[in-house]
């Protein structure tokens, strides 16, 4: 990103957990960074910028980059609250809209509950009220994200109403699509499967981080969930929502995962057919207590272990792929690209989030043909695939 700067733009400005926990070490290690902003100080975001630019006397360019990022937008601040200006850097169709911060459940791994602290939702007006800006700018797709969204409502409310909130969100006129994160397997109740079973605007997509499912590593991890529970939930939605997408996350090679405990989660794999599946090989974060356990594994074995449940999910992967050909989806058309002198729309179904999951590129005759069907939503059929996108032809 410095390079891009350099080449691009005026100014690196780096913000997150990393410069909450590491902010002297990255001021000293990373001095091409105009500025660091802690998470305690995004309420002074544009205060911060604008002392940044007024200090060396330069104007702030708004330019679009060669990525996909559209211009930044600044919306205007809501009445009621007083969460920071929100800016959309993800374009012109989807946008993010956290419902709390902070995480309350303390796996051993993670050093996000000593970054951010326990887990706190925002009201629901504020939220609802975020969503209706959003929709008012043009978004179409709004993407509920918080460390474990399951949680929802828990410290305000008493009890989870993350299936409340999805109903109101869903209320907004503009919104097509509503998408939510990162459900803690536990989170996942009656009430919410039904639901999103139920609710035509609620896309059919779970994505639930499972981090493993041996027992002995589940305890270890202080996961507070079992494998018969996992596989009782992962039973109940495909139950209950026939075309849904299951989206997981796994660590392999957490301290003391003893070859039997990978092979276990192998065959979890193997039998349980992901639809979308990451695995991160265990990382020992500074100040976790697994970063303490003895038994560390050696980062070969992790990296063996990754790459084999990786190319098993490939196998996966082509399969379900395959089976998608014929059918007709639901796109929404976010860009375009030339690929060998050819011309193709690109979109995504409900199927797939951004970034992390597939595209479509859908082949166009001319150059001129579904120019107007850029930021819409339209009929395709799927036609072919790739390992992980699919191709289709406008309907
Ligand atoms: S892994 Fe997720 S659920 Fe566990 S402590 Fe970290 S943020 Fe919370």
């Amino acid at each position: 990103m410095a390079e891009y700067k350099n080449k691009n733009c005026k100014y690196l400005v780096v913000m997150g957990c990393l410069v909450q926990r590491y902010y002297s070490d990255l001021l000293k290690e990373l001095p091409e960074v105009d500025l660091f902003i802690k998470l305690d100080e995004y309420k002074n975001f544009w205060q911060k910028i604008n002392d940044l630019v007024e200090n060396k006397k330069v104007e702030i360019s708004k330019h679009k980059n060669n990525i996909k990022i559209s211009e930044v937008k600044k919306l205007p601040l809501p009445k009621m609250n007083d969460f920071f200006e929100r800016v959309i850097t993800t374009g012109d169709n989807y946008a993010y809209l956290k419902i709390g911060e902070g995480c309350s459940n303390k796996c051993t791994y993670c050093a996000i509950p000593y970054i951010r602290g326990p887990f706190v939702s925002r009201p629901m007006e504020e939220i609802l009220e975020e969503a209706q800006i959003l929709a008012e700018q043009g978004i179409k797709e709004i993407i509920i994200i918080a460390q474990d969204t399951t949680k929802y409502g828990v410290d305000l409310y008493g009890k989870s109403k993350l299936a409340e909130l999805l109903q109101k969100l869903s209320k907004i006129e503009k919104i097509k699509w509503i998408r939510f994160l990162y459900s803690y397997p536990e989170g996942i109740t009656d009430e919410l499967i039904e639901t999103v079973a139920n609710n035509p605007k609620i896309c059919k997509y779970f994505d639930i981080p499972i981090q493993h499912i041996s027992n002995t590593i589940l305890k270890k991890m202080n996961r507070q969930t079992s494998k018969e529970n996992i596989e009782k939930i992962i039973k109940k939605i495909r139950d209950k929502i026939p075309y849904v997408t299951i989206r997981t996350s796994l660590i392999v090679g957490f301290p003391g995962e003893s070859e039997n405990q990978f092979k276990e989660l192998y065959k979890f794999v193997e039998d349980t057919k992901f639809d979308k599946l990451g695995v991160f090989e265990y990382s020992r974060e500074e100040g976790t207590p697994a970063a303490k356990l003895p038994e560390q594994i050696h980062h070969s074995t992790k990296r063996a272990r990754r790459n084999k449940i990786m190319k098993l999910q490939q196998e996966v992967s082509n399969k379900l792929m395959k089976s998608k050909v014929g059918k007709i989806e639901e796109v929404l058309i976010e860009d375009e690209v030339y690929k060998n002198n050819k011309r193709y729309l690109i979109g995504r179904t409900s199927h797939d989030a951004p970034d992390i999951d597939g595209i479509v590129y859908i082949n166009v005759k001319s150059d001129m043909d579904g120019n107007n069907l850029i930021n819409t939503f339209i009929k395709c059929t799927i036609t072919d695939y790739l390992n992980y996108d699919l191709i289709g032809k406008l309907t």
